[in-house]
């Protein structure tokens, strides 16, 4: 036997039997047996041959029965048995086959199958997680086999079809006819016989209807694959259940346009809110001039021809009432002027800043040379899709301020910039005057809002009001930027539809 099981790669040993007077076998004898053995027991073999197993292997106490048992019976009965042993706790694996090889003797070989079986448990485990896997995410997968022009599916995608999953596998033409939605049976054939002639990917949104009648929608996308001679050998791909995000879907397209209507109906709303407020205050501006100039008129009368009479707080009060009817006469000046900015029509066409800037610099030069101060306007101002005369207003207000609001101890200094930024128009107007205190650069957009008394700067509060409204009808937007001592900087962003080159 040495000779015979020495070299071989697996354990190896014989048994005889040893029964008691009444002939039950009690133990069995190791006869002979190979170094694999030993491996596969962790025996010493020399201390093995010719002792009791249940001395040699003293800790099988729960296995012993089993194995004096089994392999006496083999011995004595001379059938043979070949089984698999081992466990996934122990990470070891044996076939074992035992065979009568004489009176009373049992041989038994231990093949060590750990590999294979750790391969097999892999493969389990992997389809385990596979399955697991697609059903959270109800993805299901498939394979055309173009041999046999039939589908395999995994267990998730006979769920998706609403099917059995131990149905059988489909033929390409039944499920096309039984599964898909009628109407987009012929879209599925021709997308997949497309993607199939130009040995390209399939890809497809699509509804099913399962076998109660219930319609779901489906995305699928296949890959082909080829033998080493470009035949089309199967599409493998994936199917992915897009019923509920489509239904979202749906439901945001519905709330988006509701609220679309929404904002149209409050927009319109709006403007007719705005329009009725700029003609009531264009009205009372208007209304108001005629008694005004009666007032202003009747008082510079009674303060000419009466002046005489009057003792001097007379005529302090009447000093008053010509000087606030004359601020009151430009402030309503300055209302319907405001109330007729919104009225104006707009025209958008493409207007050339360089042209505007240069009026402005023309207009303003001799009073910022006066003063000892720079005007400076950086290169390029491009061409805007606006309003000319708005644009004019606006600029022109702006550098008014920069200049009325300047500090006398420093140079003034005014300075234009331009920035393309994507979809519009960044223009900046900065000065190095007074500067606004941050919580009044909001406020001061505002009509009849002021930070100084008209003693110190005149003015009525209006202009930054027209610079806003302006503004916004060409669809832009104005903010300050501003440090008090240091300067400000009024920052406009315009939508620039079809940007031209710079000039
Ligand atoms: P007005 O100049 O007639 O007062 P505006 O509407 O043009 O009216 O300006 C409102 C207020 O904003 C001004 O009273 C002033 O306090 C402040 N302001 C406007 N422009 C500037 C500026 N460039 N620097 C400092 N303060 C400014």
């Amino acid at each position: 036997y040495r000779s015979l099981f020495e070299n071989m790669n697996a354990g190896f040993v014989l048994f005889e039997v040893v029964q008691n007077e009444q002939g039950i076998p009690v133990d069995l004898i190791v006869i002979a047996a190979n170094e694999g053995f030993g491996k596969t027991t962790g025996l010493k073999l020399k201390d093995s041959v010719g002792m009791y197993l249940t001395h040699v292997l003293p800790g099988i106490e729960k296995d012993e029965a089993d194995w004096i048992g089994t392999y006496s019976k083999v011995a004595l009965s001379g059938e043979s048995i070949q089984f698999e042993q081992g466990s996934e706790l122990l990470g070891v694996y044996y076939s074992i086959s035992a065979f009568q090889a004489g009176p009373k003797q049992c041989a038994v070989t231990f093949v060590d199958i750990t590999e294979r079986k750790n391969a097999e448990l892999d493969l389990i485990r992997m389809s385990r997680i596979m399955k697991n896997s697609q059903e959270i995410a109800h993805l299901g997968s498939f394979e055309y086999v173009a041999a046999t022009q039939t589908t395999i599916w995994s267990e998730e995608e006979y769920r998706i079809y609403g099917l059995d999953t131990d149905g059988p596998s489909p033929e390409y033409s039944v499920m096309l006819e039984k599964c898909i939605h009628p109407d987009d049976a012929k879209l599925l054939h021709d997308t997949f016989m497309e993607a199939m002639q130009n040995q390209k990917v399939y890809e497809l949104e699509h509804r099913i209807v399962r076998p109660d009648g219930s319609v779901r929608w489906v995305y699928d996308k296949a890959h082909p694959y080829f033998d080493e001679n470009g035949n089309l050998l199967r599409y493998v791909g994936a199917t992915l259940d897009t019923t509920e995000r489509k239904r979202l879907q749906e439901e945001l397209e519905m709330l988006n346009a509701e609220l679309e209507l929404k904002v149209k109906q409050r927009t319109a709303q709006l403007e007719s809110a705005n329009k009725e407020l700029e003609s009531f205050s264009y009205s009372i501006s208007h209304d108001l001039r005629a008694p005004l100039r009666a007032i202003y008129g009747f008082s510079q009368i009674l303060a000419g021809r009466h002046r005489a009479s009057l003792d001097e707080e007379g005529k302090q009060y009447m000093d008053y009432i010509v000087e606030s009817s004359i601020r009151m006469e430009q402030l309503i000046n300055d209302l319907l002027n405001y109330s007729r900015l919104g009225r104006k029509t707009v025209e958008i066409r493409p207007v050339s800043l360089k042209k505007i800037i240069d009026a402005i610099y023309d207009d303003f030069k001799p009073q910022v040379d006066e003063i000892g101060g720079k005007l400076k306007v950086h290169d390029n101002p491009p061409v805007i899709s606006a309003d000319e005369s708005l644009l004019r207003q606006i600029f022109s207000n702006l550098v008014g301020n920069a200049i009325k609001y300047r500090r006398p101890e420093s140079v003034l200094s005014i300075s234009i910039s331009f920035e393309t930024v994507p979809d519009g128009v960044l223009i900046k107007v900065s000065d190095n005057g007074i500067g606004i205190p941050a919580e009044h650069c909001e406020k001061i957009f505002n009509v009849f809002q002021r930070l100084h008394g008209e003693d110190k700067y005149p003015g009525t509060g209006i202009g930054l009001a027209n610079v806003k409204k302006a503004v916004s009808m060409l669809g832009g937007t104005i903010y300050v930027e501003s440090t008090v001592g240091q300067g400000s900087t009024f920052i406009m962003e315009f939508p620039n539809k079809n940007p031209e080159s710079h000039e």
